[in-house]
């Protein structure tokens, strides 16, 4: 009975024990199963931690690959502009000077062949001029030193003037130059935007040898798109990248008369300008048919209009040299202003005088949408007025440094002193042309 009992007691002990065992052999299964998948996980974060690391690595290389290739680009462009400002510097003033001699040397030749040589080495100057200014613009667009300031642009009195610089030239060329009226009105920069449509309509006078040139704007949702039609000899389809390429002339450009061949920067210059501001510009085109330019910008709301119109100023056509420059002459002596005034005006400077501080203001105040590019000015005006102090007021007033220039007989030290203090130019009286000319050119620039 005993026995029997210590059996039973043995079973019941022995079962729990197996079953203690079962169930710790089953967590360590589970466990090990645990312990197993763990392994794999961590073999394949491992797997995918040095692939994501390696990815980085390569990621990193390229960055610091494009952040040297950046920087040697944008110090290529550095030292590009700082090269070309030093040559405009350098060279445009010699330059300047050669071509005030060579219109005096022209003056004075008496021979027929005499004035060709001279009008011709004048005009090989110019397109120096040229060349080197628009390069030096090109540049500055690259390096992005050129801030477009963006108004509202009217169209209209825009396409009357564009009208009145281009009529002569389709008449000489016996072409038809129409611009369609329209009342938009474009955010842009006004003198950017001017210089766009000039190129892109002086090439559709270039390159049509008859019917003409029609410039009309319309509306496209938000913005207004200026369309420039020829029926001109055309752009062949592979040349409507190329031609946007700086120094890319098309065989009808290169064949043409000499004297009036372009340089092949005109369309350069357009694409970079268009970029700058923001724009499109689209192209289509017909060999032998004719060309359509289109740049596209954004338009200004009929209602906006009125709230901004009052700001607008007015348009101010901007070319090569001191073309339409807005001068302000501070002058006292009637016979120096008056020589002064046509001096600038046959360097087509835009003229505005006045003989004391008083007079500037009042000048000012009729006309308000004549505002200086730069001032000249005497030392010593009317009723006791300073030239420098003028200056400083006009500044003030117009919330700019505008540049300026001291045109003074004056030699003492305490005016060079005043002038310097106020940031202005100083130039003794007498007046050399050339030099006025590359000063004032190097103040604008
Ligand atoms: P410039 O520097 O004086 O403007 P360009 O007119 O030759 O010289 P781009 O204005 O850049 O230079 O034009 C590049 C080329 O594109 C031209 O030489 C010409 O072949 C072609 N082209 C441009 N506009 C037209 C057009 N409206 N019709 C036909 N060809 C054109
Ligand atoms: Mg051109």
């Amino acid at each position: 009975m005993h026995e029997i009992d210590d059996v039973e007691r043995l079973k019941r002990i022995n079962a729990a024990l197996m079953g203690r065992v079962e169930r710790s052999m089953d967590q360590q299964g589970s466990a090990f199963t645990l312990f197993q998948t763990a392994i794999t996980l961590d073999r394949r974060i491992r797997q995918r931690t040095d692939e994501l690391t390696q990815t980085l690595r390569r990621l990193e290389q390229s960055n610091r690959e494009l952040a040297v290739a950046k920087e040697t680009a944008e110090q290529a462009n550095l030292s590009k502009t700082r090269f070309l400002a030093a040559a405009s510097h350098d060279v445009l003033q010699p330059l300047n000077a050669a071509h005030l001699s060579v219109s005096a040397l022209a003056d004075l030749q008496t021979s027929e062949e005499g004035r060709r040589l001279a009008a011709q080495v004048g005009r090989a100057l110019e397109t120096m001029d040229d060349l080197l200014r628009t390069l030096l613009d090109i540049s500055r667009l690259d390096a992005g030193v050129v801030k477009p300031e963006i108004v509202d642009v009217p169209l209209r009195p825009l396409f009357q003037s564009l009208w009145s610089d281009f009529s002569p030239m389709a008449a000489k060329q016996r072409l038809e130059l129409r611009f369609r009226d329209t009342d938009e009105v474009v955010r842009t920069d006004r003198t950017m935007y001017r210089r766009v449509l000039q190129n892109i309509i002086s090439n559709a006078l270039r390159y049509t040898r008859q019917g003409g040139v029609l410039v009309g704007a319309r509306r496209r949702g938000g913005d207004v798109v200026v369309q420039v039609v020829d029926t001109g000899i055309g752009i062949p389809p592979d040349q409507h990248e190329a031609v946007y390429e700086e120094f890319h002339r098309g065989a009808g450009a290169v064949g043409a008369d000499p004297r009036s061949a372009g340089l092949g920067l005109g369309l350069a210059i357009v694409r970079r300008m268009v970029q700058a501001l923001g724009h499109r510009i689209e192209l289509t085109s017909h060999v032998g048919r004719g060309t359509i330019f289109r740049v596209v910008s954004p338009a200004v709301a009929a209602g906006d209009r009125q709230a901004r119109a009052a700001a607008a100023s007015p348009v101010a056509p901007r070319v090569y040299g001191l073309y339409g420059i807005r001068v302000l002459l501070l002058e006292n002596d009637a016979a120096v202003s008056e020589a002064m005034t046509s001096l600038l005006a046959r360097w087509h400077c835009d003229v505005r005088f006045a003989a004391s501080r008083g007079e500037a203001f009042a000048r000012l105040a009729t006309e308000t949408d004549w505002r200086p590019d730069i001032i000249v000015a005497d030392q010593h005006l009317d009723h006791g007025d300073l030239g420098t102090r003028t200056v400083e007021a006009l500044r003030e007033t117009f919330g700019r440094r505008i540049p300026a220039l001291l045109v003074t007989a004056d030699a003492s030290d305490a005016v060079a002193a005043t002038a310097r203090a106020s940031g202005i130019e100083l130039m003794r009286k007498p007046v050399k042309p050339a030099e006025l000319r590359a000063l004032i050119a190097h103040l604008l620039a």
